[in-house]
């Protein structure tokens, strides 16, 4: 994992690998990494900056004054990330469900025009004598 870069020449984000440092990718220049912030609200909903290796300690909000623990899974991005993943499964799901009901109508179709073909054609039921 080489992580994000800020580069001078105004590059922003993955950076490549170069020996030991990382480097910017479009202009190969040795780039400063970004340090992963995340957005962490406290209990009373004051969004606090938490950097990664902040995380899992407690902090006490400068708002409120109330102590919490920083986690990656209270986030602001990490439940965005959810959201994001919510909401494509629901999409998966919905689209199940429209094959299902696709087939359900296919079904009916099929089941009325079997009917009408029957009514149609009342002598095959009569008993061949
Ligand atoms: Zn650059
Ligand atoms: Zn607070």
């Amino acid at each position: 994992m080489s992580g994000n870069v800020a580069c001078s020449c105004g590059y922003r984000g993955p950076g490549i690998a170069d020996g030991l440092s990382v480097v910017c990718p479009i202009c190969r220049t040795p780039a400063a990494a970004v340090e992963r912030a995340y957005r962490i609200p406290c209990p009373n909903g004051h969004v606090l900056k938490a950097r990664d290796e902040w995380l899992g300690r407690e902090m006490v909000c400068p708002t409120c004054n109330e102590p919490f623990v920083l986690r990656a899974t209270d986030s602001l991005e990490y439940r965005k990330e959810q959201k994001l993943r919510q909401d494509a499964a629901d999409a998966r799901q919905a689209q199940v469900w429209l094959k299902r009901a696709i087939f359900a109508g296919v079904i009916v179709v099929l089941s009325f025009v079997v009917m009408v073909v029957l009514s149609m054609n009342p002598q095959w039921f009569q008993p061949k004598s």
